[in-house]
């Protein structure tokens, strides 16, 4: 029997992020993996700003930068351009980098953490009772700790173990990838075209290999273990396409079928889902990895604060209350562009087009979809009575001792300061050892708030304008995020919280 904090199952880019998280803040973590050597199969491409800036957060994106190559426009449908250049963040961009890439730079920083791994070992089994879960895995062995989370993937069997229903439909549509080397590559970083026949995407890996994926109408039902041969292919990509860009060999070939579901419920007790195990989609839109991520930077520090600080156990409550929802509005994203482009009908197809053309000419409507894609526009429910500003994504204004991206880098909440006087910042590190405060003088957004509490997610948990009682609501507001690190509120500090 081994023993840990906290046992992640799967080492995909969800339960790395995890994994990176939790040995942050110093929580025994163990990730435990089915694979021994084969890599993680590159599904995922496209990185979106939201999750470059919570990679950001922790010192991962520039080296993630430095393995992809940045796309600033895409085209949901003929016609219908986003531009992503004025995007509201330091990456107005999508990192065209392979999901491997993506893994490669968590594992490290998992590694330097010192998160341990269990390769070549399956979970099998999984109990739990009041104050601990018991994992059995394929080895005979069994692991014990305090939490487990799934985060094996589409297929997951911690959520089958946990009896959760995975609620939802599969495509018609099978999708055909494969691996090739192109003699006349298009000029585009993410070459896309849309037809009749079906849809054909190449994406460069940056050594000389290319990510063919194709929709073809004609070939959408092929089973699944039919095997997919480099003529097929390139046959597919030529009708699409117009042209097979010199097509030559072939390593990697494969047949996928697309799902649209999501778990019914992301805890049981002391047992979560992340990632795909949680929720499945198109791959259109590009935000299955994106949204793992950031499940994962969700989950995480909640996981920390319970298992290190003390804090109370309605935190672990609130993972499930935020990411439920985002994962439904992910799903509809997702849905809304596999009609658009791929539906049967092809007059539907067609009124769906210029519905979108018209909507991105509408700011607002344009702004919203821009923010769901990239996921800038994410934001955690508030509860009556706090600040607007609670619950939002926290922008990486320039403080005094670096940008706010830089600051949350050791996982600690921030407690960012705008008052002349500047008592919050002083009460609260008198208070606790938690918190980083931060005097921030800088330009920021119309109507900011004078004093705010970051989550390390990056988001606004307490917000508020100076006032005689600042100080004293920053300390209280700090106890109950915080827990019972924090001098002034005691042990039970969180209990009772809002979620
Ligand atoms: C064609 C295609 C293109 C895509 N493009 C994008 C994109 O551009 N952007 C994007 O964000 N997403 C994209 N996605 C989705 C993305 O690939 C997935 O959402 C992502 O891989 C999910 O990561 P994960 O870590 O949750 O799960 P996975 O990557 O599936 O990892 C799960 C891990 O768990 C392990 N495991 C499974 N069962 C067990 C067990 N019982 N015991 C131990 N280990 C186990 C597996 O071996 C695996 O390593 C795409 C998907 C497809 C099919």
């Amino acid at each position: 029997m081994s023993e840990t904090d906290v046992l992640v199952v799967g080492a995909g880019p969800t339960g790395l992020m995890l994994a990176c998280e939790l040995a942050l803040r110093g929580v025994r973590c163990r990730v435990a993996e089915q694979r021994s050597e084969q890599p993680n199969i590159t599904r995922a491409f496209a990185v979106h700003a939201r999750t470059l800036e919570v990679l950001d957060a922790r010192g991962l994106a520039d080296e993630l930068l430095a393995r992809g190559h940045p796309v600033q426009e895409v085209q949901p449908a003929p016609g219908a351009v986003v531009d992503l250049r004025t995007l509201d963040s330091r990456f107005p961009l999508i990192l065209m980098a392979p999901q491997s890439a993506t893994e490669h730079v968590l594992e490290d920083r998992a590694r330097a953490l010192g998160v341990e791994f269990a390769r070549g070992v399956r979970v099998i089994g999984l109990r739990q009772d009041t104050d601990r879960v018991l994992v059995d895995v394929s080895s005979g062995r069994t692991e014990e700790a305090a939490f487990v989370v799934g985060c094996d993937g589409a297929h997951s069997t911690v959520r089958r173990l946990l009896g959760v229903d995975f609620v939802g439909s599969q495509y018609e549509t099978h999708i055909m990838l494969a691996d090739v080397r192109l003699d006349r590559p298009p000029s585009e970083t993410l070459f896309a075209a849309a037809g009749p026949e079906g849809v054909v995407l190449v994406i460069p890996f940056g050594d000389g290999w290319f990510r063919a994926i194709a929709w073809d109408r004609r070939r959408d039902r092929v089973p699944l273990d039919v095997p997919l041969p480099a003529e097929e292919m390139r046959d597919s990509v030529t009708r699409i396409a117009g042209t097979d860009f010199g097509m030559g060999e072939q390593r990697w070939s494969s047949r996928f079928l697309s799902e649209r579901r999501q778990a019914r419920r992301y805890r049981v007790g002391r047992a979560f889902l992340a990632g795909d195990a949680a929720h499945v989609h198109s791959p259109l839109g590009g935000q299955g990895m994106n949204t793992g991520i950031q499940d994962a930077m969700n989950l995480g520090w909640k996981l920390a604060a319970v298992v290190r600080d003390g804090a109370g156990a309605w935190l672990l409550d609130s993972y499930e209350a935020e990411r439920h929802p985002v994962g439904a509005q992910v799903l509809a994203l997702t849905d809304g562009f596999n009609r658009l482009v791929l539906g049967r009908s092809a007059v539907g197809r067609a009124a769906r087009r210029m519905a979108i053309r018209t909507l991105l000419r509408v700011g607002p409507a344009r702004r919203e979809l821009v923010g769901r894609l990239t996921g800038i526009g994410l934001a955690y429910p508030r509860r009556r009575g706090e600040h607007p500003w609670t619950g939002r994504r926290m922008p990486d204004l320039a403080c005094a001792d670096g940008r706010v991206n830089e600051l949350l880098r050791d996982g600690r909440f921030l407690l960012v300061d705008r008052t002349g006087a500047g008592t919050a910042a002083r009460s609260v590190a008198d208070a606790s050892t938690a918190v980083r405060t931060v005097r921030c003088g800088g330009p920021a957004p119309q109507r900011f708030p004078a004093v705010l509490l970051v989550r390390p997610d990056g988001y606004v948990a307490w917000a508020a304008e100076d006032g005689e009682d600042v100080a004293a609501a920053a300390v209280s507001a700090t106890a109950r995020w915080c827990g019972r690190r924090v001098g002034a509120a005691g042990s039970d500090a969180g209990r009772g919280a809002p979620v």
